[in-house]
């Protein structure tokens, strides 16, 4: 249950109309840059865990002007089975992927079908950790990528769990 959005001027004006914005998942200027995908991809959910707790949070990972992967700080609405969010982005950076967690004990080990409706309409790879099996899931190109050599596919996360 993710979606996305892409501009910050978006919330000020959903503020100004008296909507409830999305959370807005923004970029941490001082964050230094990870030259691994997976890497960083590991470091986002790790930081969503924290984020989240029992409740599902996420974000996106961005390649900014240095070159490297950056991610924005994930965001959590306090709820279970699902994150809605917003992500802001530095000017001239590209966006690499979205990552989100699945926790709790009754979380699915597999892309739920909001999850797949965002990557295919953002046309971006995504990471879901599924967090009791400490395995993450990538996305890419429209199906489940398991080929280790092009995206290391399914791995481990944490090594609290093995598949
Ligand atoms: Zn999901």
């Amino acid at each position: 249950m993710t979606r996305c959005g892409t501009l910050v001027a978006a919330m000020v004006s959903a503020v100004a109309l008296g909507a409830t914005p999305l959370p807005l998942s923004a970029y941490d200027p001082a964050q230094a840059g990870i030259s691994d995908l997976q890497d960083c991809a590991r470091a986002a959910l790790a930081a969503a865990v924290q984020v989240g707790g029992d409740d599902e949070a996420g974000g996106a990972l961005f390649q900014s002007a240095d070159g490297l992967c950056h991610y924005t700080i994930p965001v959590t609405q306090h709820i279970p089975t699902g994150v809605d969010y917003r992500v802001a982005v530095p000017r001239n950076s590209k966006m690499l992927a979205l990552y989100h967690d699945h926790p709790g004990t009754a979380a699915p080990h597999f892309f739920s079908a909001p999850d797949l409706n965002l990557a295919n309409r953002m046309h971006l790879p995504m990471y879901v950790l599924v967090v009791r099996e400490g395995v993450v899931m990538t996305y890419l190109d429209n199906r489940p990528v398991r080929d280790p050599l092009t995206f290391r596919g399914h791995y481990e996360f944490s090594g609290t769990r093995s598949r």
